[in-house]
């Protein structure tokens, strides 16, 4: 399989339950819910999306198999991938069909044990796959490779499709419209407000965090103040801040 991503960066997570902690985003290509043209945005199913996912930028590529990937995410931890970026990674003008991939599904033991051997203690690599929308693209083979490399990995996904079981972290962040399909994870993340998707409508999910999200644009903060009230009077759900734009991270 061939794997297309818009970039690979090393950054903090700037939102949820895992704010504040360094991870490599992998941020693959492409959505099921918008085009990510403007002129479609219109009729899309999604229209808040604040996120360039067309493409391949200048931190991303196309990748010819699930290890080469994995390799580009594994040299991008902290903040190492421009010296050794272009062995393995296939130029953006260039397009290939799959090379092989291997050994799916080793899960956390295999990953604990191999961050144990590069020596990372407690440094705990950490990949967050997400887009566009991640779950078109990544599967158990492209997992299995970042768990060879010490990697946990987490996926932000809209919720339209199965999440791969071998997965350390799922967040799902439900789209108004959208097919539901993802309906437990570790962390639901809802966009406030959203017209047809209100937070009840989620509240019994088995989920262990409930965030709600104000909805970025001309209205924050008007969304921020409705989501403060709603978490202060329905204590399941917390208030995540897009603490990542306020300290000017990428
Ligand atoms: S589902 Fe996510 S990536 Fe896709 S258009 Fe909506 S916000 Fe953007």
């Amino acid at each position: 399989m061939t794997y297309t991503v818009k970039e690979i960066f090393y950054t903090l997570q700037g939102e949820g339950a895992q704010m504040g902690r360094a991870a490599v985003f992998c941020r693959f290509s492409g959505c099921n819910l918008w085009s990510g043209r403007e002129e479609d945005r219109s009729r899309a199913v999604c229209q808040f999306c604040d996120t360039d996912f067309v493409g391949v930028g200048p931190d991303g590529g196309r990748f010819r198999s699930a290890k080469d990937l994995a390799e580009a995410v594994d040299r991008c931890w902290k903040g190492g991938a421009r010296e050794a970026s272009s062995e393995s990674r296939e130029p953006a003008s260039r397009k290939r069909e799959a090379g092989g991939t291997q050994e799916a599904g080793r899960g956390m033991q295999e990953a604990e044990r191999g961050t144990q051997e590069a020596g990372l203690g407690r440094e705990r690599k950490f990949v967050v796959c997400t887009g566009g929308e991640p779950l078109l693209q990544l599967d158990e083979s492209a997992i299995a490779e970042l768990h060879a490399r010490g990697f946990q990995v987490a996926v932000e996904t809209n919720g339209t499709r199965p999440a791969p079981s071998s997965l350390d972290w799922i967040c799902v962040s439900p789209k108004a419209g959208a097919p539901f399909v993802q309906r437990s994870g570790n962390e639901l993340k809802l966009v406030y407000p959203q017209e047809d998707a209100p937070p009840e409508k989620f509240a019994e999910l088995d989920f262990q965090h409930f965030f709600l999200q104000p909805m970025d644009g001309p209205d924050i903060a008007a969304n921020t103040e409705r989501a403060i009230e709603y978490c202060l009077r329905h204590p399941q759900w917390r208030l995540s801040i897009q603490t990542h734009k306020l300290v000017g991270v990428r």
